[in-house]
């Protein structure tokens, strides 16, 4: 039986192996039974899934997971846990630990030992000091993934779900719903956690379409275009990406592209949606070409 997710079996375990949170690894331990119960069911986990858990921490969601799931890949950095995972797991023979960065794992190679190449379900409480770096990775790899639940900050779910003309909105949002559809699962107040940590937290669960979104001739150029936007958000389109030498067009250029698309010349990157941003990019990419 699952029996971390309370504050008073997770500070026995921390004192067991004279262990406390690491700040450097993000670790903020879960002791709310009742969202680590969402989380799963979110997640809509069976006895046929393989899950991907990041930084399964003492063991906590893994226990969860394990007894929802048909096998269960944590991947860890820390290697001080490894041990308190051999132990708050050793009831569980569907599990492996694998003590490695994720960012440095080859994800599709897990996806291949362990569940045969097919689609994996990931599921996290993750380390929000790389919460953006991680998503990015699991979609750009390409690796087989069916869903992403995870736990974040509040402010990053926020940016993952929303659209156009919100102040949240961005090249998060954008990244996110080119390949998944996002939806909020419910927010987690920082009591939830030990140490508390000092921002709100959500649960999000990114469903990957089968093709992304929107058909674009080249993904990069369309992604430095939505960066350079929002990295300039006070900025109209054309000023910021006629100052990105990378993009290589003129502002003229941007404003004439808006104009054919039926959007205003003077516009901010903050009311394009996904569908603008594609046929920007690909308009621009032919000048760009003309240019170069
Ligand atoms: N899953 C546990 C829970 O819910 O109580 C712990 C979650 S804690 C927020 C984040 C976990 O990610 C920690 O265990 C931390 O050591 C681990 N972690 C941090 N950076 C990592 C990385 N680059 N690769 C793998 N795990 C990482």
């Amino acid at each position: 039986m699952a029996y971390l997710g309370n504050s008073a079996r997770t500070k026995e375990v921390l004192a067991k192996y004279n262990m406390s949170a690491k700040k450097k690894f993000g670790q903020n331990f879960l002791i709310d039974g009742n969202v680590l119960e969402n989380i799963v069911e979110a997640a809509g986990v069976t006895d046929d899934d393989c899950v991907l858990e990041i930084g399964p921490g003492i063991g906590t969601l893994t226990q969860y997971l394990a007894e929802a799931a048909g096998r269960v890949v944590a991947v860890e950095i820390d290697k001080g846990l490894i041990p308190v995972l051999a132990d708050t797991l050793s009831e569980y023979n569907n599990v492996t630990v694998i003590n490695e960065d994720v960012l440095k794992v080859d994800i599709a190679a897990i996806a291949d030992e362990y569940n045969g190449g097919r689609p994996m379900k990931v599921v996290a409480n993750l380390p929000y000091y790389i919460t953006t770096p991680i998503i990015m990775k699991l979609f750009e790899s390409g690796a087989p993934i069916e869903s992403i639940t995870v736990m974040v900050q509040k402010e990053v779910a926020d940016r993952m779900t929303e659209g156009p003309g919100s102040k949240d909105y961005g090249s998060l949002s954008l990244a996110v719903g080119f390949y998944a559809k996002a939806e909020p699962v419910c927010d987690v107040p920082p009591s939830s956690f030990i140490p508390q940590p000092n921002v709100g937290s959500a649960v999000v669960r990114l469903s990957k379409y089968d093709e992304p979104k929107v058909s674009v001739g080249d993904a990069g150029f369309m992604f430095e275009i939505i960066r350079t936007a929002f990295n300039q958000r006070r900025k109209t389109l054309s000023n910021a990406l006629s100052n990105n030498p990378s993009i290589g067009v003129s502002r003229q250029q941007v404003q004439d592209a808006l104009t054919k698309m039926g959007i205003n010349d003077k516009a901010r990157g903050e009311i394009l949606t996904l569908e603008q941003f594609a046929g920007l990019s690909d308009i621009l990419q032919r000048d760009s070409a003309m240019i170069n």
